[in-house]
């Protein structure tokens, strides 16, 4: 590994932003705050995977991979962001390095030539070039490949420096957090400004979440200056450093780049999330707060509440008509961070019973606020084996599962309805609406009729009455001839 990575690294990992990593020890703290990977384990994505999922929502820039090609192949839209344009960014283009380019030293050549051919090809505003286990490992320097294309094309090139053997997926998120910083935002000037534009960091817009936002914040009158980098443009990054306020999404991992946005431009940031109707009324009151405290009017923080007491009492008439077919159902909820809480909230109103949820990945803070929901800590749980999930599944007669995509299965075993509601899942579940669309999903689980069948025993299980005694035989075979009388049964 490069001096200058291993001291980005370094920088990423001690956080004085983060509240967990100022409560490290040095030592702790220069390990980092992911578990290391366990090689030949399927470990959940690697530094390069994270970089990706962090930067290919940035939808009309190309996305060029320096790797052979099953990198790519790994890292291609794994998490369906949506664009509501440029479709470039689903187009995976790579180097395809082979063991040829390897032993030759062609690297560096081929990747110059692909950044050629894709500006040729698709115009793009700018190309994101990113490095992998192969090329980092024999030493291709793709910061001087994209400096030298960017000079000759004229098209700015962004050195993504996060090849996957550095670590796990949440430092990629960050180093992708990094080459913004290095490369794009500050680059280009807004024609205008205005006191009601804000940063909002960590939306990817997976299946179309900030879309389920937006729209309240264009009735306040709120821009989103720069999307980092839900449905962004390379534009709209590059001029990030202009906004009045940042929110920082439901995630620390891009915490630095917050910080940083605060430290270098004045742009202050909180940390807020759309999942849940009070944690969306939340979020929304906090940035309109610090937009009147940095130059916006004050009429917004009056529009603001009207606008959070009309959608809230849209929401919750809608959810009362869903009411009598979730309530009283057991759900145990196998999420993580912040969902650890503010879904419980939003379920326990609508009178499900929460009988477990995960605190994976969760805040000292968000710890709190589960015991503080659920009146204790005993119903909060770390990871899970998927035994003992299917063993809490049956023994605490749970209505359906909450969780990601790998615990589905222990869920079907269990012959048990499963919600996704991790970022895999293709459904949106932000703002008030989200919720509602949450709800109704749990619905079409749980109420589904084949859950019934499923559960009746299987025809052969099913008990069919006495056993019919066949009439003894009587007389000559028919057919043999042989007299029954001639048979000794006993000697069969
Ligand atoms: S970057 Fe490395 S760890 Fe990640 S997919 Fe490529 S080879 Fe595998």
């Amino acid at each position: 590994m490069g001096d200058a990575l291993k001291q980005k690294i370094q920088d990423v990992f001690d956080e004085p932003a983060c509240g967990q990593n100022v409560n490290k020890s040095e030592q702790q703290r220069k390990k980092g705050c992911a578990k290391p990977l366990t090689p030949g384990a399927a470990a959940g994505g690697c530094a390069f995977d994270g970089a990706k999922i962090a930067l290919q929502p940035i939808v009309d820039v190309a996305h060029l991979v320096h790797a052979p090609l099953a990198c790519e192949g790994n890292g291609w839209d794994n998490r369906g962001a949506s664009s509501s344009g440029s479709q470039l960014y689903r187009t995976g283009f790579t180097t395809d390095m082979t063991e040829l380019d390897i032993v030759m030293g062609h690297g560096e050549k081929k990747l110059f030539r692909a950044i050629r051919e894709v500006i040729e090809a698709h115009a793009p505003p700018a190309v994101f070039v990113y490095s992998t286990c192969v090329p980092a490992l024999i030493g291709d320097d793709i910061d001087a490949v994209c400096k030298a294309a960017a000079e000759k094309f004229g098209t700015p090139c962004i050195p993504v420096n996060a090849p996957g053997y550095v670590g796990s997926k949440n430092l990629g998120n960050k180093l992708a957090g990094e080459a913004l910083l290095d490369h794009v935002i500050g680059t280009i000037e807004p024609e205008e400004c205005t006191p009601y534009d804000v940063n909002i960091v960590g939306d990817y817009n997976l299946s179309g979440e900030l879309w389920q936002v937006k729209p309240l914040l264009d009735r306040l009158g709120i821009r989103i200056l720069g999307s980092i980098t839900g449905d962004a443009r390379y534009r709209q990054v590059a001029m990030a450093h202009r906004a009045r306020v940042t929110m920082l999404v439901c995630s620390k991992a891009l915490i630095t780049l917050a910080r940083k946005l605060e430290e270098r431009y004045g742009i202050p940031f909180f940390e807020g999330s759309f999942y849940g109707i009070s944690d969306t009324s939340d979020a929304i009151r906090t940035l309109c707060r610090m937009l009147v405290e940095r130059g916006a009017d004050p009429d917004l923080l009056e529009r603001c509440e009207a606008l959070i007491a009309e959608e809230e009492a849209k929401i919750w008439a809608e959810l009362e008509t869903l009411r009598p077919r979730v309530e009283g159902r057991r759900v145990l909820l196998y999420t993580g961070g912040h969902k650890s809480w503010s879904v419980v909230s939003a379920l326990q109103e609508l009178g499900m019973e929460v009988i477990g949820t995960s605190v994976r990945k969760a805040t000292d803070d968000d710890k709190d606020r589960v015991k503080e929901i659920m009146g204790d800590d005993k119903h909060m749980f770390e990871n899970m084996a998927p035994k003992e999930m299917y063993r809490l599944l049956k023994d605490a007669e749970a209505d359906v599962l909450m969780s990601g995509g790998r615990s589905q299965f222990v869920a079907l075993k269990a012959k048990m309805p499963w919600v996704d509601v991790n970022q895999e899942k293709h459904e949106p579940y932000a703002g008030y609406m989200g919720m509602v669309d949450m709800v109704r999903a749990i619905d079409r689980a749980v109420n589904n009729p084949m859950w019934a069948d499923l559960r009746a025993p299987a025809p052969w299980e099913e008990d069919t009455g006495p056993v019919r005694v066949m009439p003894e035989l009587r007389g000559t075979c028919p057919v043999s001839g042989v007299s029954n009388d001639a048979v000794d049964f006993e000697d069969c």
